[in-house]
């Protein structure tokens, strides 16, 4: 068996396609399009994603606003953009500058702008099982899935790694989407065989090709959120592709495979945002 590769980039434009005229229907309501306000320290790869999603989102009819931010006016500056009629969506740009308390940051986010779901009550209500606003890369893993059309219904998933941008909440999305889930992390006692039972495996560790041939069930599907410097700037995923390919049925590919869904789900959230605020202000 070789692998089949599930690239990012036909998911991404599937998410476009449908996203767009609902951009435009939003557009013609409010006479401006819906808008995602970023919020900037000085940290240079934070300033190129956040480039990377104004260029995109402006080629699909969606603006960016960008504020620039000190450690000083920090929760200023995202208490404003939250409180700003013209930016529907607030994405705090990571990592920020030194002596900024993340938690704190996030709170100054008002939960119905939060279309990156890192607030508290955004993640609770993924927890309770009534998602709004999810982590964007947790939503583009489900997403691909749901792409490639493969069942997540009854399957048993195993994700490692259990932060609050990543595997946490993409293990709750798959507990919403009726999978029965083991999440593993640092301290998980014989990694392997627990990812070993897995039908779909979901790896976001940031360790380049942790996961090997020993650590996968064969005829599984493997989603590798892992980005790691590797030589000569190439990128590196946290599984080992050619070790695993010729037992698993699918992976994605690492560049390519997790990554372009990103920006696509973070705009699909930052259209719904639009839309729930205009139906608010309306009532
Ligand atoms: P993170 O906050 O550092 O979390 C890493 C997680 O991996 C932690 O839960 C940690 O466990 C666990 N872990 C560390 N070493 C482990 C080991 N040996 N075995 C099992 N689990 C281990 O990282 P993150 O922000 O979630 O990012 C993870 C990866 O995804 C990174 O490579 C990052 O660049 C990438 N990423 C990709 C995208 C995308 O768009 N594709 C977006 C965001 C992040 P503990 O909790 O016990 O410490």
């Amino acid at each position: 068996m070789v692998a089949r590769l599930l690239e990012g980039r036909p998911v991404a434009d599937a998410i476009w396609r449908d996203l767009t005229p609902r951009a435009a229907a939003f557009a013609d309501r409010a006479g401006r399009p819906p808008c995602l306000g970023l919020v900037s320290g000085t940290d240079e790869a934070a300033a190129a994603y956040g480039r990377q999603i104004e260029r995109q989102f402006g080629r699909h009819g969606l603006a960016v606003t960008t504020r620039a931010a000190s450690a000083q006016d920090m929760l200023e500056v995202i208490g404003g953009l939250s409180r700003d009629d013209a930016a529907d969506g607030v994405l705090l740009l990571t990592p920020l500058p030194a002596g900024v308390d993340l938690t704190q940051a996030v709170l100054a986010i008002d939960p119905a702008r939060d279309v990156d779901g890192q607030h508290p009550t955004n993640l609770g209500r993924l927890a309770q099982r009534r998602p709004v606003f999810v982590p964007a890369t947790a939503l583009g893993g489900l997403r691909l899935l749901q792409h490639y059309g493969m069942a997540v219904r009854g399957a048993r998933a195993v994700v490692v790694g259990r932060s609050p941008v990543v595997g946490m909440p993409l293990a709750l999305l798959l507990i919403d989407a009726d999978a029965t889930v083991s999440v593993c992390h640092s301290r998980t006692d014989d990694l392997a065989a627990v990812t070993r039972t897995a039908d779909i495996l979901c790896v976001a560790v940031g360790r380049a090709h942790l996961i090997g041939s020993e650590h996968v069930k064969p005829g599984s599907v493997v989603l590798d959120f892992g980005t790691n410097p590797g030589p000569d700037g190439t990128v590196l995923g946290d599984v080992d592709t050619d070790a695993v390919a010729s037992l698993v049925e699918a992976i994605t590919p690492v560049p390519g495979g997790t990554g372009p869904t990103t920006v696509a789900a973070l705009a699909e959230q930052t259209v719904l945002a639009a839309e729930l605020l205009q139906v608010r202000a309306r009532a």
